[in-house]
């Protein structure tokens, strides 16, 4: 935090890009839980205890699972994930059990709400993600127990900045974006569901910003997303100085149409990450050139057992038949750590992101990536466009000779993910056997820097513009020109605008990002030539740490 002429400013980590002001509306007030202590039931009681219990989590479950209906790709799938939880078996029969044993619903809930938060918390990873589902479903059961009406975010007359300690998905999920312009929390990382969802509606947010509490409702803010920034009560005509320059960016990002090249015309295709045909053609419509990360593994969450060769050939024929003839990178099963797949990865290991996830997972069964390479060679034969394929958490250079073998075999053109340190290390190496690299900077942060990805208290250690991070894609891209093979960027640095401009700096070939933020990274690199985006490389190598190396970045760019 720092305060200049009685003007604080707060600093966070930008997730979502934008410049929005407006007065500070916050979640209405906390959901009252019942104190611990409480008289046990009579025993005739117990029985309406339970039937209350159950038709107040179905109510929250239903209403969950409505919203969800009327919505759409990640903010649906994350109300039904919100609304499972308010119908998940152990959660239910762990309140139910208590009620049975005397203890009131309300407190019930909040008991066997805590047990689960304890359990998903030991566990980390993904599942720790999934404690701020508990708490909501608590949170909701607990105010319809209780008659204390559904918490939640307001619905401000005037179009407000929402501040909060974090907010849960589904909250996120349930904005207007009319209402609420912008977000910032206190605590929450750059990967969360709430992080996906701003995305997805395009909201401006910032994460992990220190100090956000002291900020009453009501103050005026700039949210500064750009930046990191959150100024409270701001000079007017600075703010709307910031604003007008946001305006004009953002009409810059409405015209753009691709193709993406440098502003003196050096070509930067801007592809798309996808799951699955419609987002593919979603993509496209938003002007991605292509797909430069297909993330197979997404269709198969919550499978238990494996897709024959006949499904997964389909589903593959859907994304290559959407991009009609444009490069499409598919990446094989990236199984394991927050993306557990019951049919492929072992059940119970201490440090899941360290175990056997990514390529890993054929150590155990050669057969399930074979099978799923005769699956996209089917997929390319029915389609007659031939994606180029990539595996994930390539560690050694034996583990990208064996690969390439496998997908050359097939005739489809062999690539690795860089996620792994050993790998940018060794890009020379690598690529004597395959024909491209794509650098996954979400684990090769989570890698480079000893820090979960999920993890909201290290989220400025996983933070994109970590100098260590550029270093390695530096060496990546270096390897690549040296080579004469392509380099892309396919995790969410990508989709940093500013960023983006660094990355083409550092020397990668190709960017690769959601279907939302393609037209932002696109309309950006456009205004920067070649040369300054190697300056304004350099200058974020130089610096001490992100934000430092943001801001270096940034005033080599406004410079240009
Ligand atoms: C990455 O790690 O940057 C990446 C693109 O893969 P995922 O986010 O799917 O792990
Ligand atoms: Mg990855």
């Amino acid at each position: 935090m720092s305060t200049t002429a009685a003007r604080t400013v707060l600093t966070g980590t930008p997730v979502v890009p934008g410049v929005v002001l407006g007065p500070v509306v916050r979640p209405s007030g906390a959901v009252i839980l019942p104190a611990e202590a409480f008289d046990p039931l009579p025993e005739t009681a117990r029985e309406e205890e339970r039937a209350r219990f159950t038709a107040a989590a179905e109510a929250v479950a239903g209403r969950l699972a409505e919203r969800a209906a009327a919505a759409t790709g990640m903010t649906a799938e994350v109300l039904s994930a919100t609304a499972g939880m308010a119908r998940d078996r152990g959660l239910l029969g762990a309140v139910e059990q208590r009620i049975t044993a005397g203890v009131p619903a309300a407190v019930a809930t909040v008991q066997a709400a805590q047990q689960f938060v304890d359990v998903f918390t030991s566990l980390g990873g993904v599942m720790a993600e999934r404690v701020t589902d508990v708490r909501d479903v608590r949170d909701r059961v607990v105010a319809e127990l209780t008659g204390q009406g559904e918490p939640g975010v307001p619905s401000p007359a005037e179009p407000s900045v929402l501040l909060a300690d974090d907010l849960a998905p589904a909250d996120t999920a349930g904005l207007d974006p009319a209402r609420i312009v912008g977000l910032a929390t206190r605590l929450g990382g750059t990967t969360s569901h709430t992080a996906i969802i701003a995305r997805q509606l395009g909201l401006p947010l910032v994460v992990a910003v220190e100090g956000l509490d002291a900020v009453p409702a009501g103050a005026t803010v700039l949210l500064d997303a750009e930046e990191g920034a959150v100024t409270v009560d701001p000079d007017p005509e600075a703010a709307a100085g910031q604003l007008a320059a946001a305006r004009r960016a953002a009409e810059a990002l409405a015209g753009y149409a691709g193709p993406g090249t440098t502003r003196d015309g050096v070509a930067v295709p801007v592809l798309a990450n996808v799951q699955d045909g419609d987002g593919t053609r979603a993509a496209l419509r938003a002007h991605a050139e292509g797909v430069g990360l297909f993330r197979t593994e997404l269709a198969f969450l919550g499978r238990a057992s494996e897709p024959t060769v006949e499904e997964q050939a389909s589903g593959y024929a859907d994304v290559l038949e959407a991009a009609a003839g444009r490069r499409v990178v598919l990446r094989t099963l990236d199984a394991g750590s927050d993306k557990p797949l019951e049919f492929a990865t072992p059940p119970e290991e201490a440090n899941p992101a360290l175990g056997v996830r990514g390529l890993r997972v054929a150590r155990r069964d050669p057969g399930l990536l074979d099978r799923q390479l005769d699956a996209v060679a089917e997929a390319a034969r029915r389609t007659g466009t031939a994606p180029w394929v990539m595996a994930p958490m390539v560690a050694t250079e034996g583990e990208a000779a064996d690969f390439a073998a496998r997908v050359r075999e097939r005739g489809l053109v062999p690539g690795v993910m860089v996620e792994v340190p050993s790998a940018a290390l060794l890009a020379d190496r690598m690529l004597r056997h395959v024909d491209f690299l794509s650098i996954g900077t979400n684990d090769l942060s989570q890698y480079a820097l000893a820090a979960d990805r999920l993890s909201a208290d290290l989220a400025d250690l996983t933070d994109p513009w970590q100098p260590a991070l550029l270093a390695l894609v530096e060496t990546t891209a270096a390897a690549g020109r040296r080579a004469g093979k392509p380099v892309g960027v396919c995790g969410e640095a990508a989709a940093d605008p500013l960023l983006a401009c660094v990355l083409v700096g550092l020397g990668v070939t190709s960017l690769s990002c959601a279907g939302s933020a393609v037209a932002g990274v696109g309309a950006r690199l456009a205004t920067a030539d070649l040369a300054a985006c190697r300056d304004a490389a350099a200058a974020a190598l130089a610096a001490d740490d992100p934000r430092a190396a943001r801001a270096a970045a940034r005033g080599v760019l406004t410079r240009a």
